[in-house]
């Protein structure tokens, strides 16, 4: 179910960046209509930023507008344009000044005399960079970054109704569990939590120049008790040439080599069936060899596993399909579909979009028939149990477990009694087998 939170958190994102965009017009109306709005002063809440004793200046900090530039800003700060051009000019091989952004936040250090002149120009295209433009008197630029610091935390908890609940009660970001659903996506449909259910999370958090919150950074250990059933798990980097992954107690990884569906279903609408009778052929057998996930038209489907497409066309009773090769064992195609996304010889990753849903060939409502193939034979993957991907190396065993084991304790050790006893039941229960 990967590709579904995935897309659920894109559409998070998406209101997110509409809300900000919402923000962003909010902003620029106001600028059309006040145009010559002062600067506001700023007391700064720490006397050091950017390297900069602050008290030793007037501290004006503003976001780039719409139609500003970087020349109109020092103009309306009583610079005078020839020595504007001075300044451009000198710092152009440190610092584009075209490359300023609306609502990216500036800071003016202004003389403490009548005139505030400013001295100092600092830019911060985003949360941990800047840049600073000097032109007291030398004109001088340089691009530094905010000093970083991770803190590890650690949360207890357990469900009484949902476990963005659970993170609320106990003040942690939702994006904890967007997070641990990610770590344990092939273990634990997180749709079908339980009342009950526990989990203990030893986590990072960011903060840039010590005090401003950036976010969850990762998590470096977690500990899920579901249906009474324990998974542990624990980021690991074998070594530089791979990404950090998550193993459990025992070295093996979190991972499946498989999704359950390639696409975000409403259904299961017939599933394989060697025994199926049709009443349209008069009632003989005619075996379904495949699995029927119901969707909409145009809903994406997945590659359910890495791969490289072995068929990518259409035939009459099949309309357009896509035939995957994963490995010498497995392949899997994907039927009915409304358009094709993939050609032949094209390597996709598990979750890589390969086609939309239709209903092309012969088939009576929009939906994808996904057939998986083991040894050239076309079976059940719901009655498989589906390979794991890679383990950890024998090599690496010793290092993970010793490792791990102090992370183990510390969740081990770590109490999930919770106070909070409101009970519902857990909402959005979507079933599959
Ligand atoms: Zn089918």
């Amino acid at each position: 179910m990967e590709y579904r939170r995935v897309r659920t958190m894109g559409t998070r994102c998406l209101a997110l960046i509409a809300a900000s965009l919402l923000f962003y017009n909010c902003n620029k109306d106001q600028k059309d209509t006040e145009v010559n709005e002062e600067i506001a002063e700023v007391k700064p809440k720490s006397s050091y930023e950017f390297g900069f004793k602050l008290d030793d200046f007037v501290v004006k900090k503003d976001t780039i507008k719409s139609g500003d530039t970087f020349g109109a800003i020092l103009d309306r700060n009583h610079i005078a344009y020839p020595r504007i051009y001075e300044i451009v000019e000198s710092i152009k091989n440190t610092f584009n000044i075209r490359s300023l952004r609306p609502g990216k936040p500036y800071t003016l250090l202004c003389a403490k005399d009548s005139l505030q002149t400013p001295q100092t120009f600092i830019y911060q295209p985003n949360k941990e960079d800047f840049v600073v433009i000097n032109f007291k008197d030398s004109i001088t630029a340089y691009r530094s970054t905010k000093p970083i610091k991770y803190v590890e935390k650690e949360v207890t908890a357990s469900i009484n109704s949902t476990i963005s609940q659970a993170l609320e009660d106990k003040g942690v970001s939702l994006v904890l569990a967007y997070k641990m659903s990610d770590i344990y996506a092939w273990t634990i449909d997180f749709t079908r939590l339980q009342k009950k259910d526990k989990f203990k999370v030893i986590y990072t958090e960011k903060y840039i120049d010590d005090t401003i919150y950036a976010g969850i950074e990762n998590i470096k250990a977690a500990y899920f008790n579901h249906n009474k059933e324990s998974f542990y798990a624990f980021e690991f980097q074998k070594d530089s040439l791979n990404a950090p992954d998550y193993y459990n107690e025992n070295a093996k990884s979190l991972r499946r080599a498989f999704l359950k569906a390639p696409v975000e279903f409403k259904r299961i609408s017939s599933r394989f069936n060697l025994k199926r009778r049709i009443a349209l052929y008069g009632n003989k057998v005619r075996p379904h060899k495949g699995t029927d996930f119901a969707a909409g038209i145009g809903t994406p489907i997945v590659s359910t596993a890495n791969g490289t497409v072995e068929k990518s066309a259409y035939t009459r009773g099949n309309g357009n399909y896509v035939k995957i090769k994963h490995n010498s064992t497995y392949s899997t195609q994907y039927l009915h579909m409304q358009k094709r996304k993939v050609n032949v010889g094209q390597y996709v990753k598990q979750g890589d979009v390969i086609g939309w849903v239709g209903m092309t060939g012969n088939t009576s409502g929009p939906h994808v028939c996904y057939r998986f193939w083991k040894n050239g034979v076309q079976v059940d993957p719901f009655a498989l149990k589906l390979p794991a991907s890679e383990p950890l190396e024998e090599k690496y065993k010793q290092t993970y477990l010793d490792y791990i084991k102090p992370l183990k304790e510390q969740l081990d050790n770590a109490s999930t009694s919770t106070k909070n006893k409101n009970l519902k039941l857990p909402e959005n229960q979507i079933t599959y087998n």
